[in-house]
């Protein structure tokens, strides 16, 4: 049986070890698909699982890595065969089923996409789960019925991968995008992005009042906290904020205040669960709309080996846009 590499956690009496291991397919989870793995990346959950920072691992030993992009190696599920690209994105793996940190995995063929016409498979990991969640993001807010002209946006955790691609996807439909960052020595990066104004994130994260000074129509936050407070209390009339992370943290210290008085809206964003139909369009909408050009300048690329070192500087903030890991 061909041995292949796969990057594992193991728990241990003080918290967790991280070490390349030699596996075989006997290793493998159930699943009807196995998959070549190419290439994958690193979001900010797999920061948090490869640091053991907060309890993402649900299963023991774990392979972490929430994405895959690769190719077919057998299958059983009648929608994928034998040589196809695929993308998988969330749905546990990394968390209670082995992820993409491994030259192979297998899981269900109902959780796998096919790679979207137009992009390769390193592109797809550049975009990767916080891409798409930037996608869910502005589906959700054209389902509301916003659109550029209603007035400008604002984009928080702008330099991090989330915010980088919605960035990049607004400001390509016309928005006029205001990007919330702590870096201000990244305001160039983040107007070859598209960004038109670039503010530092102090001023959106201390406590929120009820209502405040409305700056903007519609906001994507991967953010939380006070900082999502302070966006729905500074939202115009009739407005609407896509919630998508946590990174300053996971309480709400709002108030109705913007539900009730101005009509605002909090869209919640889940991108682990969130059914098939979606996804595709969401893929789709991606392949279509999001400027290559654009997705090179927030992409950067790593070797396996760069794994722990690069969780390590996700979850301190200084990793710039999105990291695409060379697994094959
Ligand atoms: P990144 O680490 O790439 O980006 C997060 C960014 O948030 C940082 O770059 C930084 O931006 C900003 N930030 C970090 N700490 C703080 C803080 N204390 N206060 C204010 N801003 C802060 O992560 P991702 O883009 O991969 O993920 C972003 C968030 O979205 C995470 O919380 C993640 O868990 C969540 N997420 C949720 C998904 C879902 O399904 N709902 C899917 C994907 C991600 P800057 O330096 O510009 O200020």
């Amino acid at each position: 049986m061909s041995m292949f590499k796969a990057l594992v956690v193991r728990k241990t009496e003080t918290g967790q070890s991280v070490a390349v291991e030699q596996w075989t397919d006997a290793d493998l989870m159930e699943g009807d698909v196995t998959l070549r793995v190419s290439h994958s990346t690193v979001n900010y959950k797999d920061g948090l699982a490869l640091t053991g920072k907060a309890p993402v691992i649900r299963r023991w030993p774990m392979v972490p890595g929430i994405d895959a992009a690769g190719i077919v190696e057998t299958s059983s599920h009648p929608d994928f065969r034998f040589g196809d690209a695929v993308v998988l994105n969330g749905w546990g793996t990394g968390e209670t089923h082995l992820g993409a940190y491994a030259q192979k995995t297998r899981v269900k063929g109902d959780w796998l996409v096919p790679l979207p016409a137009g992009l390769t498979a390193a592109e797809a990991m550049a975009i990767g789960t916080a891409g798409y969640t930037a996608m869910l993001s502005v589906l959700a807010l054209e389902r509301h019925g916003l659109k550029p002209s209603d007035g400008p946006i604002v984009v928080t955790g702008a330099a991090g991968g989330v915010g980088s691609v919605a960035i990049a996807l607004l400001a390509a439909a016309g928005w006029h995008v205001i990007a919330s960052t702590g870096r201000g020595a990244e305001a160039d990066y983040l107007k070859a992005l598209g960004a038109a104004e670039v503010i530092d994130r102090a001023e959106l994260s201390g406590p929120a009042r009820p209502l405040a000074k409305e700056r903007w129509i519609a906001g994507v936050d991967s953010v939380g906290s006070h900082t999502l407070a302070n966006l729905l209390a500074m939202t115009r009339y009739g407005g609407a904020i896509a919630a998508c992370g946590l990174a300053q943290g996971m309480d709400l210290p709002s108030s109705v205040a913007p539900f009730i008085l101005r009509g605002v809206s909090l869209l919640g964003i889940d991108s682990v669960m969130c059914p098939k139909p979606r996804r595709l369009e969401a893929w789709a909408r991606l392949a279509r709309d999001l400027d290559k050009g654009r997705l090179a300048v927030l992409t950067s690329t790593i070797g396996f080996e760069a794994l722990p070192e690069t969780a390590a500087a996700i979850m301190a903030g200084t990793v710039r846009g999105r990291v695409v890991v060379a697994i094959g």
